[in-house]
C-alpha cells in the first residue's frame, strides 16, 4: 500500500529500531514507547487491521503469534507481558497497518480501557 508508514517502516525505507525480522514479520521499537519494552510486531504485507484478518491472511497472524514470545523471552519480559492490537476509530488506532504492541517490563494497570 502507499504512504503507509509501517509498510515503509518494514521495507526499511524509514529507520526504526529493528527487535526481529522473518521473511514475514517485522519487529521494531515504538517511537513512544508506553512501557519501559514497548515493541510492535506487523506483517510486512499491508493488512489494515484485525478488522482486515481473514482467511487469506491469516497464517502471517499465526506467525506473528509465534514470534511475540520468542521476543518476550529475548527482552527479557520473564515476568509477563501485555500484547494489545488497537482496531479502528473506538480503538484510537492511529497507524492503519495492522501492528501488535508487546509492552511489559514493569507492573501495568489492571485496567485495560
Ligand atoms: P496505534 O495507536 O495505531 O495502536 O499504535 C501506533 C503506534 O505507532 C504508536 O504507539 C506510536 O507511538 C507508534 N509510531 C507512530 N509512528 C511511528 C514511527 O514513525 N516509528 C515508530 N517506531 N513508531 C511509531
Ligand atoms: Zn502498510
Amino acid at each position: 500500500m502507499t504512504d503507509c508508514l509501517f509498510c515503509a517502516i518494514a521495507e526499511g525505507k524509514i529507520p526504526s529500531k529493528k527487535v526481529y525480522e522473518d521473511d514475514l514479520v517485522y519487529a521494531f521499537r515504538d517511537i513512544n514507547p508506553q512501557a519501559k519494552t514497548h515493541v510492535l510486531v506487523i506483517p510486512k504485507t499491508h493488512i489494515g487491521s484485525c478488522a482486515e484478518i481473514n482467511e487469506e491472511n491469516s497464517a502471517i497472524v499465526a506467525r506473528i503469534f509465534e514470534v511475540i514470545p520468542k521476543i518476550a523471552e529475548a527482552e527479557g519480559l520473564k515476568n509477563g507481558f501485555r500484547v494489545i492490537s488497537n482496531s479502528g476509530p473506538d480503538a484510537c488506532q492511529s497507524v492503519h497497518h495492522l501492528h501488535f504492541h508487546i509492552l511489559g517490563g514493569e507492573q501495568m494497570s489492571d485496567k485495560m480501557a
